[in-house]
């Protein structure tokens, strides 16, 4: 069975308990974080950790845990469920609340930290095909940037995409430009240049996203950080996206637009096994 870390002791994933008020469970007041374990390393793990203490400090929750000693217990997590391959999943919320109030007190976070087993080899025979996505508008709140756990406008979009049989839901905004989709960043290439959303509080700053720009500087790749419309996304050479667990993941149909001659792009292919070499 699943070990779960909760505030500092470890449980049989049935036997792990948070209180009903807690303030994550009653206001989506918290954030998490999702590190990749391929092959039992851990991928990006600073960059992942980095983003998870910026996230505390945008909604003001201080933990007394510090960036290494979540390493520590994150490797713990991945060692005692024997994690070959999957996510660790960390969650951090304001902590309990009694009576509910909009207005939180200083109070003692809820951290809990635990892995899933994913099978994450099986994205590779997706990739080489090429994957489905649809269009969703963006309707989530404009704090994107926060990795919070209030996440019922990805809800809504990746169940729009479940309908559609596709593997994502590309978001568009007001003004029909894609910001990012509803679990990744989302990229486009038009004449061998790579464009994806700048970072703005409209998007996540995905650590894929920032690990696969470097490489692309470091293979001199033309690259931008712009925005770009819905129609840029359906007129494209080719389009991808990106996150912990897609690494790079080619999309060759967009609801019933294809992408480029329907097949995964070369340069997408291509950055997807750099990406994965790297790991
Ligand atoms: N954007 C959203 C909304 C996400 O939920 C995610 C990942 O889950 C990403 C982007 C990609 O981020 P990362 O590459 O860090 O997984």
């Amino acid at each position: 069975m699943t070990t779960c870390y909760i505030n500092g002791k470890y449980y049989p994933i049935a036997e792990a308990k948070i209180s009903i008020t807690d303030r994550g469970f009653q206001f989506s007041d918290g954030i998490y974080e999702v590190i990749t374990v391929y092959n039992k390393k851990f991928v990006d793990l600073d960059l992942h950790l980095y983003r998870l203490l910026e996230s505390l400090k945008k909604i003001n929750i201080k933990i007394n845990l510090n960036r290494s000693q979540l390493e520590r217990i994150s490797k713990k997590i991945q060692k005692i469920n024997n994690l070959k391959m999957g996510i660790i999943y960390i969650q951090i919320t304001r902590g309990n609340q009694h009576p509910r109030d909009h207005k939180y007190k200083q109070i003692k976070p809820n951290i809990i930290i635990y892995s899933i087993k994913k099978d994450l080899n099986k994205f590779d025979q997706t990739a080489l095909k090429g994957a489905k996505a649809t269009l969703y508008p963006d309707i989530r709140w404009l704090r994107s940037d926060i990795k919070s756990i209030s996440l019922l406008g990805n809800v809504f979009a990746a169940n729009h995409a479940k309908n559609k049989k596709a593997h994502e839901a590309i978001l568009y905004n007001e003004k029909k430009y894609i910001t990012e989709g509803n679990s990744s960043s989302v990229w486009i290439i038009k004449n061998n240049v790579c464009k994806t959303h700048p970072l703005t509080y409209r998007i996540l700053k995905g650590c894929t996203r920032a690990k696969l720009i470097s490489l692309l500087i470091e293979n001199k790749y033309k690259f931008k950080e712009t925005i770009f419309s819905t129609k840029e996304l359906l007129n494209a050479d080719e389009v991808f996206i990106t996150s912990a667990t897609n690494f790079v993941m080619p999309i060759t149909k967009i609801d019933e637009h294809t992408i480029g001659n329907g097949k995964p792009g070369s340069i997408s292919l291509s950055l997807r096994k750099s990406f994965i070499k790297a790991i």
